[in-house]
């Protein structure tokens, strides 16, 4: 293998891994990176990603630093908002059950819009998420918190950016090397060992950068440490995250930190291939239920569909998906919906029923009781509501009283047909268990030291999330630690 000891192993190429590279690069560190995958199935999860990215914003102005088109927009007709510390803050411990580790949490709040900048700086574009993140009511867009702006063409763009900038820097990304073990000596880490084809060597370097993912494509590890029947989930991304990073870690002494147990699991088309397409990317999830009714096998709904907004309760609810029967379920809309489904909800490869009334609908979802699953649709429609007008942009308060479970916001009634049902499992986007690290993104051993010359960043990371997540912090969390690791690994 043509391979020079490097002062910065870097192990992964997503975007974790390529900004800890880039950030060791521009510390004066000659770096190398290790990736699993062949290069056509390069970065992970990262190349996946739709792009949301969850910063903090004072108002238009800083938005405007990011992407300077927004000022063509018809700004009298758009409030963005802004999204404070604080109100991140507030996310971070409400979704986690205040179980967020609380120094971490603050290097990822306090770094996420210098991290923003940093990936402009570094080729990537963003754009307002008009559509995604704000309704149009009343012929204003509204945002409801904290995603203002995503990443312009998804992870595909964010990867083919990054890279860009890797190659331009000349640091050399080495493809289908799978790093598996540790190398130390008494200074510390000293490189790790790595497979090609078959074949095993060692690779030299000073400090070692882990950026390799989280475990979620292992079905063994998913089992062992999520728990029964994750084995059989599908998973979102790639197929290469495959939790050596954890064990090889572990295996010289490292702490595990956070929610072990945990994954982010989201609703995904039945259909779905076992691991993601990359052709479709996150376009088999299915995230506009907070304005339909989801029903299980038994026909019943078990969940309050309008409990939050998608971005607050997405990533848990894949979990009460795997906790149905069959392991599956189905969304239903009427058209006063549709209108406002997202492009997902429109792809080709979709497991999808339509029909003219709620009787014929019920008859057509696979797997369904149909009379307990109309039963459950027509008491649905005649429980009470408020006398308050439906609005997307807001907790409107819509809501029905009196059900076993009330759904509590959005709560139209399905009166409008033709009606849609969406066929659903669970798809399993990354794991909650990671390394124990120091606000320094060092890797810290099970006495609470630093592992010399040991560093990680991104999914492999624990101790950020807990039962819950907001949408968009996964790749902030990548870019802010990413760049810490990486110029604390060039120091070393
Ligand atoms: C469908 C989908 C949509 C998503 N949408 C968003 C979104 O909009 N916004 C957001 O913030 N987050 C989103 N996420 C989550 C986001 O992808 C992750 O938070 C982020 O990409 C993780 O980055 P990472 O660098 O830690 O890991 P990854 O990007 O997964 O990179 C890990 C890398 O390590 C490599 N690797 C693994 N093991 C080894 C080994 N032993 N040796 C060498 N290489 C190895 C892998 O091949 C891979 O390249 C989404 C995820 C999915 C799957």
């Amino acid at each position: 293998m043509d391979y020079e000891p490097v002062d910065v192993l870097v192990i992964g190429a997503g975007n974790a891994a390529a900004n800890a590279a880039l950030a060791a690069h521009e510390a004066g560190a000659r770096v190398a990176m290790l990736e699993t995958a062949p290069v056509d199935a390069r970065a992970g999860n990262s190349a996946f990603t739709g792009g949301a990215f969850r910063f903090v914003y004072d108002g238009i102005d800083e938005l405007l630093k990011l992407d300077p088109s927004i000022a063509d927009l018809d700004l009298a007709n758009i409030d963005f908002g802004t999204y404070t510390t604080e109100q991140y803050f507030d996310d971070m411990g409400r979704l986690t059950d205040y179980r967020c580790d609380p120094d971490l949490t603050e290097v990822l709040i306090g770094g996420s819009y210098q991290s923003a900048l940093w990936l402009k700086r570094h080729g990537v574009k963003f754009q307002p998420a008009l559509g995604r993140q704000a309704f149009k009511v009343d012929g204003k867009f509204k945002f409801w918190g904290g995603l203002a702006c995503h990443i312009h063409g998804g992870g595909l763009h964010l990867v083919a950016a990054l890279h860009a900038a890797l190659e331009k820097a000349r640091i050399p990304v080495h493809y289908d090397t799978t790093a598996y073990q540790l190398l130390t000596g008494d200074a510390g880490i000293q490189g790790v060992k790595a497979r090609r084809g078959g074949r095993s060597f060692d690779l030299r370097a000073k400090s070692v950068v882990l950026a390799c993912g989280g475990f979620e494509s292992n079905a063994e590890m998913r089992a062992r440490y999520i728990g029964p029947n994750w084995d059989l989930a599908k998973v979102r991304g790639t197929r290469f995250n495959n939790g050596y990073g954890h064990r090889m870690a572990m295996d010289i002494g490292a702490a595990s930190a956070g929610h072990w147990s945990g994954a982010h699991a989201v609703q995904w088309d039945m259909n779905a291939p076992p691991y993601g397409d990359i052709s479709i990317g996150d376009r088999f999830q299915k995230h506009n239920y907070p304005f339909g009714v989801i029903l299980n096998a038994r026909g019943e709904r078990f969940l309050d569909e309008g409990l939050d907004f998608h971005s607050y309760t997405y990533a848990k609810y894949g979990h009460e998906v795997m906790k149905q029967p069959g392991l599956f379920a189905w969304q239903v809309f009427d058209q006063k919906i549709v209108g406002l489904l997202r492009e997902e909800y429109r792809i080709a490869r979709i497991t999808k029923e339509t029909a003219g009334t709620l009787e014929e609908l019920v008859t057509k979802l696979t797997g369904v009781d149909p009379v307990a699953a109309l039963a459950t649709l027509k008491a649905y429609n005649a429980a009470p509501r408020p006398d308050v007008p439906f609005n997307p942009n807001v907790h409107d308060g819509f809501r029905t009283i009196g059900l076993p479970i009330d759904k509590t916001n959005w709560a139209q009634r399905l009166d409008t047909p033709p009606y849609h049902a969406y066929g659903v499992t669970a798809g399993v986007t990354f794991t909650f268990g990671g390394l124990k690290v120091s606000t320094e993104a060092q890797v810290l051993d099970t006495s609470g030291n630093p592992i010399n010359g040991l560093f990680a960043a991104g999914e492999i990371v624990g101790g950020l999330y807990y039962h819950n997540y907001g949408s968009g912090t996964g790749l902030v969390a990548g870019v802010t630690f990413g760049r810490i690791a990486g110029e604390g690994a060039a120091r070393a």
